[in-house]
């Protein structure tokens, strides 16, 4: 079964030129890009997306900071896409996150971490509806799908 999660480049990736690279990460990694756009996130919308922080103590800074730059959001898809980009992304903080990984390789901090992904096929569901119409998705075969996959 596909799997589809939603993927932030925040604004730091957007300023500090990392869309491309990180686009890239994934498109190569083999996922689908099911729908993309660039954009400013609303206050309403990054109160609702970052809802599970609510009452943390870095929660109006983290409001704050989504909201301080155009973002480029997207919805990747692939079967076990979640775990996949979680562990391609790294570790929350920038300085903890291993080389090799998004944040490993590009950030040192603790909040601008460069990137968001969905941690959960829940929480995938319900940032996507979020961010997302379902008329803005795309669905569609590549035509490397089989060189990709192989046999099942
Ligand atoms: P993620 O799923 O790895 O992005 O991490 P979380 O869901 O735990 O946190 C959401 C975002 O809040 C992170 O990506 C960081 O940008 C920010 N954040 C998380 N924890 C902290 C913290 O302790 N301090 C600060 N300043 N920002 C944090
Ligand atoms: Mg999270």
């Amino acid at each position: 079964m596909s799997e589809r999660t939603l993927i932030v480049v925040k604004p730091d990736g957007v300023q500090r030129g990392l869309a491309g690279e990180i686009i890239s990460r994934f498109e190569r990694k083999g996922f689908k890009l099911a729908g993309s756009k660039f954009m400013r996130v609303s206050e309403e919308l990054a109160r609702k997306h970052y809802q599970v922080h609510e009452g943390k103590y870095f929660y109006d800074r983290l409001v704050r900071y989504i909201c301080s730059g155009p973002v480029l959001a997207m919805v990747w898809e692939a079967e076990g896409i979640i775990a996949m980009s979680r562990k391609m992304m790294g570790a929350t903080f920038g300085y903890d996150a291993e080389p090799g990984t998004i944040r490993g390789d590009y950030s040192c901090s603790k909040g601008n971490n460069l990137v968001h992904g969905s941690d959960s096929v829940e929480s995938a569901e319900f940032e996507i509806g979020l961010w997302f119409d379902e008329g803005e998705l795309v669905s569609w075969e590549p035509a490397n799908e089989h060189w990709l996959r192989g046999e099942k």
